[in-house]
């Protein structure tokens, strides 16, 4: 693929990019070695600081990259924004909290047979850090502000679609104030991340994206004995159970699915409804998804842009066309217009059988598959049919289901009445093939750590 901005509204190339030669990816891999002896030595005060100024840029200039992101990946303006100000928001966590997460953690002495015992948390070095292109910013920062405030060093290969973006962030931490080297984009092609990940001087990685190259980075990790924290794709079940309230799911559905365009990991996907409200769901939820405002995502009146890549639409027609094919029905959308650009509508499909690929595999865009069950036991058995297993979402007003859908969703995430989101505050990431390790938190600061013991007699 290359590197590149794409307009998806129209398909027009603006800019491409060179990918860094063999040479420059040795300056940028010795300068991130320096970098990290100088960073792992200063304060989280210090460190702080430079977050915090990297904030007030986020939130002085917001408007300007939020216009490059929607330029690069079709995500619409208002979005974007909002993209930017959670950000800023999470580098002022990490700056607040850091200190406090990485703190040295007393043992008792005397169950351990010393004068003094203690849990030291240290940085690694440079950390590599594979991105995709959907939250273009926000992926990178969820990795980089607890990376850097750790006193890790960054090593960005963002996804080809958005080199703009990607070359921000690393101008952001370089104006911060950061010391030389602490953050660097690498423009390279998923080809050269082996070479990279290879490296001696590169301690560890972290991949956001899809299976296969989940997959194919904790391979290369695998076989260099380096950590992966890896957060790979989602078809997370929106169950609707008889006590919910039935018309609020319909409205949260509707952002569940097609928040980002439909291109989000833990966007709803798969919508479960008992049999006893699905009717009332389901009218209530097509009327609102075939009412969303396509259009310029520049346009504030927008809800949904087009798709981020032609491949991307491409991969969504197929899934649609399989269900179709062997007998799904579609309730409104389905078809791409005929026009330049990556647009595809919102779209309900109905109906949907394990024969269909739509069961089990992850539609990536603005569609969503309904399903008809008739008792909890039969919606866990849908909920957790796929591979995946990252966010969950269950409707019920009944403590005790509550309870059991807690307990029993297959997932990282189980969210009761109300949407999948990531808050600073809370842990985020998946079980099975939707990957391991978690981001955010204090367990997102200490996956890139030496968690180290000390024993004293
Ligand atoms: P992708 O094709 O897997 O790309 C993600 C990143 O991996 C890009 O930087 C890409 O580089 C790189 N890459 C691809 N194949 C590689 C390989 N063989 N070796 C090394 N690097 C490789 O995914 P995407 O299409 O951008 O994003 C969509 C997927 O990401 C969806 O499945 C979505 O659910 C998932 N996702 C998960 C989360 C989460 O937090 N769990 C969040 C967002 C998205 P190039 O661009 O150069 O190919």
């Amino acid at each position: 693929m290359a590197i590149a901005t794409i307009d998806p509204t129209d398909g027009r190339v603006l800019k491409t990019y060179d990918p860094l030669t063999d040479a420059d990816i040795e300056t940028s891999l010795a300068r991130a070695a320096t970098a990290f002896e100088t960073l792992r030595r200063t304060t989280f005060e210090q460190r702080a600081t430079w977050l915090r100024a990297a904030a007030d840029i986020l939130d002085a200039e917001r408007d300007e990259i939020a216009r490059v992101m929607t330029v690069e990946m079709g995500k619409t303006l208002t979005a974007a924004k909002a993209e930017t100000a959670k950000c800023a928001t999470a580098c002022r966590f990490y700056a607040k909290h850091a200190e406090q997460f990485l703190a040295d953690e007393p043992i008792d002495p005397a169950l351990v047979k010393a004068r003094q015992a203690y849990v030291r948390y240290q940085p690694l070095g440079p950390v590599l850090a594979v991105m995709p292109w959907n939250f273009p910013l926000w992926q990178a920062m969820r990795f980089a502000a607890p990376a850097l405030m750790a006193g890790n060093v960054g090593l960005l290969k963002h996804a080809s679609n958005v080199p703009q973006t990607a070359l921000f962030m690393e101008d952001l931490f370089r104006r911060a104030g950061f010391p030389e080297g602490s953050f660097q984009t690498l423009l390279i092609g998923s080809a050269q991340v082996e070479a990279v990940l290879k490296d001696k001087r590169v301690t560890a990685a972290t991949l956001t994206g899809s299976e296969g190259a989940g997959k194919a980075v904790a391979a290369i990790a695998g076989r260099e004995l380096k950590k992966t924290v890896l957060e790979l794709g989602g078809s997370d079940p929106f169950v609707v159970m008889p006590s919910a309230d039935v018309q609020k799911a319909a409205e949260v559905a509707v952002t569940a699915r097609c928040q980002n365009n439909g291109q989000s990991c833990i966007a709803a996907k798969r919508f479960i409804v008992h049999t006893d409200v699905y009717d009332a769901f389901a009218t209530a939820f097509v009327e609102r998804m075939a009412a969303l405002v396509v259009g310029d995502p520049m346009d504030e009146k927008t809800d949904v842009g087009p798709l981020a890549t032609e491949q991307g639409r491409r991969d969504v027609e197929e899934l649609v066309a399989d269900a179709k094919a062997h007998g799904a029905t579609v309730l409104t959308g389905g078809q791409a217009p005929d026009q330049p650009g990556w647009w595809y509508p919102p779209t309900v499909v109905a109906g949907l059988t394990k024969d269909m690929r739509m069961y089990d595999e992850e539609v990536f865009g603005p569609v969503a598959g309904l399903y008809r069950v008739n008792s909890y036991e039969e919606a866990i058995e849908v909920a957790n049919s796929t591979d995946f297993g990252l966010g969950s979402n269950a409707w019920t007003t009944d403590p005790a289901e509550q309870e059991r859908f807690v307990t029993d969703l297959e997932a990282g995430a189980v969210f009761v009445n109300g949407m999948v989101t990531s808050y600073p505050e809370l842990p985020f990431g998946g079980i099975k093939t939707s990957g391991y390790g978690r981001e955010l938190s204090h367990q997102g600061i200490r996956e890139f750590c030496n968690v180290k013991t000390i024993w004293m007699a």
